[in-house]
């Protein structure tokens, strides 16, 4: 039912007496507003609590286990959060130093990902901005490099492998650049210089490639796909440069794995995004882009006005927005500092292990890729035929104990395959990882003797990876 299809506050059909002292509100007995404003208001109290109330019916973000995304932070960085929602992050003249912040956490980043001088970046709503606005970049560089060269540039392409996130296929459409998808293969979730070389010609704009990928969690192979990108160079000319999406692995691989490369110390990488609200363990509404150099943002993108009296620069997709999340994204670079970090890394990193020997040791199920460089997640499948499915399970465990853990189908062409994934997080502790281990085990009991989830059931499990 839409909300316009819902019924007006339907009247109680008896009087009721008066709430003794002024207990409840009118929301016990009414319905809440759902299509049209209404004509009068309520009280503040009466407000919060309705809407409080009708959000218990969600998930618990504590034992959402699919999401990518920052479910608790520290009461102090809740406080610095709260403390700022009233500064808009955009009046840069107003809030010269918010700015300054905003700029010290790209300084940061961009050291962290070994740029080799001075760069740039902006801060973005999450990674999706930020690929919309590199990928920009990257198309305006290539329109530059071909009309120096009196070449037509009316077919732009990008490619990329199937294990990236949606928004690059909406990058394509929205901007007008043909993908060029390299599909997967059962047993084979990466890509690597073999399935990109085909695709390279004059027309690519650039090269994507997956740190860390939501399917699971491993990584493109990127000094490969960079090595043969340096020898397009070298024998035809062609300087195709590499973007990271670091969404998930810019905040890990530079923690648990220093001596893998995959950044700035490699050649054609010229740009990385980055989600601050995943593990840079940030409250959702924050990402980063951060180039190479400076001549790695196309000029054209960048606009001047002059806004308020002031002289400013902007680059983004959206304008007024919050300033209280890169306030948090500093508040943790400071607060943590690459030992915090490490540390925290580390420990999830040691719980996703333990998890991952306990669904071991139980026997029915098959992990993918443990043991390989991976987001500190648990990404398996059912062994055989066991009379139930991955859909059935996610949709028991969650019946039964609240834990949401996603199953989903890969992308072609390895679709046939069904996977599960549990996000390790700062929260999950051992004893939580006990828990959800035992919680698993007796889901499976169940669903063998009721022979799988019954088909009203099923239909409620939600597919997709939960980003
Ligand atoms: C989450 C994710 C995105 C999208 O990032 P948002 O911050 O949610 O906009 C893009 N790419 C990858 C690999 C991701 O994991």
């Amino acid at each position: 039912m839409s909300a316009k299809d819902k019924p007006k506050h339907p009247k109680a059909d008896h009087e009721l007496p008066p709430a003794p002292y002024g207990y409840g509100s009118r929301w016990l007995v009414e319905s809440a507003p759902a299509g049209e404003m209404p004509d009068h208001g309520l009280p503040a109290v009466d407000a919060m609590r309705m809407i409080g109330e009708e959000l218990f019916l969600d998930g618990d973000p504590m034992r959402n286990l699919a999401t990518f995304v920052t479910t608790w932070m520290e009461p102090e960085a809740q406080r610095l959060i709260a403390e700022n929602l009233h500064r808009n992050f955009i009046d840069h003249a107003e809030y010269p130093q918010t700015a300054e912040i905003e700029q010290r956490c790209i300084r940061m980043l961009a050291n962290l990902y070994n740029a080799p001088g001075e760069t740039t970046g902006a801060r973005t709503q999450g990674s999706s901005e930020a690929i919309m606005l590199g990928a920009l970049s990257l198309k305006w560089k290539w329109r530059e490099r071909r009309e120096a060269d009196k070449q037509p540039t009316d077919k732009p392409n990008l490619v990329f492998g199937g294990d990236v996130h949606v928004v690059w296929e909406k990058f394509c459409r929205y901007f007008d650049v043909e993908p060029r998808i390299v599909p997967l293969k059962e047993g084979k979730y990466t890509i690597g210089p073999d399935d990109v070389a085909p695709h390279v010609d004059e027309n690519t704009i650039g090269v994507a490639v997956v740190l860390g990928t939501t399917f699971t969690g491993h990584s493109d192979d990127i000094p490969g796909i960079n090595k043969l990108l340096v020898e397009i160079k070298k024998e035809k000319g062609l300087d195709v440069p590499l973007h990271v999406d670091a969404a998930s692995g810019g905040f890990v691989w530079p923690f648990l794995y220093p001596d893998s490369e995959w950044d700035f110390r490699l050649e054609q990488v010229r740009s990385i995004n980055v989600s601050g609200h995943k593990f840079g363990l940030v409250y959702p509404g924050i990402g980063w882009l951060i180039f190479r150099e400076r001549s790695d943002l196309a000029k054209d993108l960048v606009f001047t006005e002059n806004y308020l009296g002031k002289e400013d620069e902007t680059f983004t997709l959206n304008f007024s927005t919050g300033s209280s999340m890169v306030l948090a994204q500093y508040y943790n670079l400071v607060r943590l500092g690459r030992k915090g970090y490490t540390y925290v890394m580390t420990v999830m990193q040691h719980n996703a292990n333990t998890l991952a020997e306990r669904l071991t040791e139980m026997g029915n199920f098959e992990l993918i890729g443990q043991g390989e460089e991976q987001l500190p997640l648990v990404a398996f499948k059912l062994l055989g035929d066991q009379g139930y499915d991955e859909f059935d399970l996610a949709w028991q465990l969650q019946a039964e104990r609240g834990w949401m853990v996603p199953a989903y189908t890969m992308p072609p062409n390895a679709e046939k395959v069904k996977l599960m994934r549990a996000l390790v997080k700062e929260t999950l502790s051992r004893e939580m990882v006990d828990s959800l281990a035992a919680d698993i085990a007796t889901a499976c009991e169940t669903l063998k003797k009721k022979g799988g989830a019954v088909e009203t059931e099923r239909r409620r499990v939600k597919t997709g990876t939960g980003y």
